[in-house]
């Protein structure tokens, strides 16, 4: 693997993350305070379908004036080719109304899919699947992981990765073909608010070489900035050649840690750093860091 480069040594830039907003364990508050201990400087939070941790995570930055630079982010659910891809928007405006309505749009598939979810365990004798995965999710964006902590709760699987294979995975008894945007409906919401649309975690869609290729072409064809070519846990050869499929689209080039929660394999801003030949993001785009 390519050396770190120097220049992208400090500060440690972490650009995607989740709180109790959406399927994240830590408040807004506990995040900004563990990114400082870990030593990162920008991190972008970056919640499924909401950005409702962010203003919480900069107040909390200014109460306890912290050595941190937010980035307002989201992480957008969409269907392409029947594969559920993510797109991360970076330096959005929350308060646009047009991102708003559209993630509104996102969270009403998310409780009618939840609906569909708890009916289905329910015909498999696993009842209050629905309150159970509401409760969890406490008023914050609900996903399949709250359903995977609820089922956990109730002794079906000892571990998420379990869980997902056995109940939620595709095929499986909780799993509900989703029904989310576009990848192009997602980028231009993502601009519509002045944000900038990173395609998340390539290397996680179990695509082949052949369809990963197309789906990058396609996301930059509909008018995709960058792509996550960095992230903690990855395969030795994965970093190097994301990185050349970055180079190959003129994408920007992203790193986060997908961080959820605390855990021995992933923590925020932790093995965080790009390959020389590619652009970063925050390079080439230097406006999202502006709150
Ligand atoms: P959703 O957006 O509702 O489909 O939920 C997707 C979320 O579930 C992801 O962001 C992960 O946090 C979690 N997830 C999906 N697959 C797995 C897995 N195999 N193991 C652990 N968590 C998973
Ligand atoms: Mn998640
Ligand atoms: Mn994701
Ligand atoms: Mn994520």
């Amino acid at each position: 693997m390519t050396e770190p480069s120097p220049l992208n040594a400090w500060p440690i830039y972490d650009l995607h993350s989740h709180t109790q907003a959406s399927d994240g364990l830590l408040t807004p508050e506990a995040l900004v305070l563990r990114a400082v201990e870990q030593r990162v400087g920008v991190l972008a939070i970056t919640d499924h379908d909401t950005t409702d941790g962010v203003r919480p995570a900069q107040a909390a930055i200014e109460k306890f004036q912290l050595p941190l630079r937010l980035i307002a982010g989201v992480e957008i659910s969409t269907l392409w080719e029947n594969h559920e891809i993510h797109i991360v928007g970076l330096g959005v405006d929350c308060d646009n109304p047009v991102l708003t309505a559209f993630l509104q749009q996102q969270n009403d598939r998310r409780m009618a899919r939840a609906r569909l979810i708890a009916e289905r365990l329910e015909k498999a004798h696993i009842p209050d699947a629905l309150s159970g995965a509401l409760a969890l999710a406490g008023g914050g964006a609900i996903t399949r992981g709250h359903f995977a902590r609820f089922l956990i709760s109730q002794g079906k699987a000892d571990n998420m990765a379990q869980v997902f294979k056995n109940y939620l995975a595709r095929g499986k008894t909780g799993y509900v073909p989703p029904q989310w945007c576009t990848i192009k409906q997602a980028i231009d919401a993502i601009h519509h608010s002045g944000g900038r649309s990173v395609l998340a975690h390539p290397g996680r869609y179990g695509l082949s070489a052949k369809w990963l290729k197309r789906l990058i072409a396609h996301f930059s064809e509909v008018g995709g900035d960058a792509m996550e070519v960095a992230q903690c846990q990855q395969a030795p050869n994965e970093r190097t050649q994301l990185a050349r499929y970055a180079q190959d689209y003129q994408l920007a080039a992203s790193q986060g840690s997908d961080f959820h929660q605390p855990c021995p394999w992933i923590e925020l801003g932790k093995k965080l750093w790009l390959p020389a030949n590619v652009e970063a993001v925050w390079q080439r785009f230097p406006e999202i860091e502006q709150v």
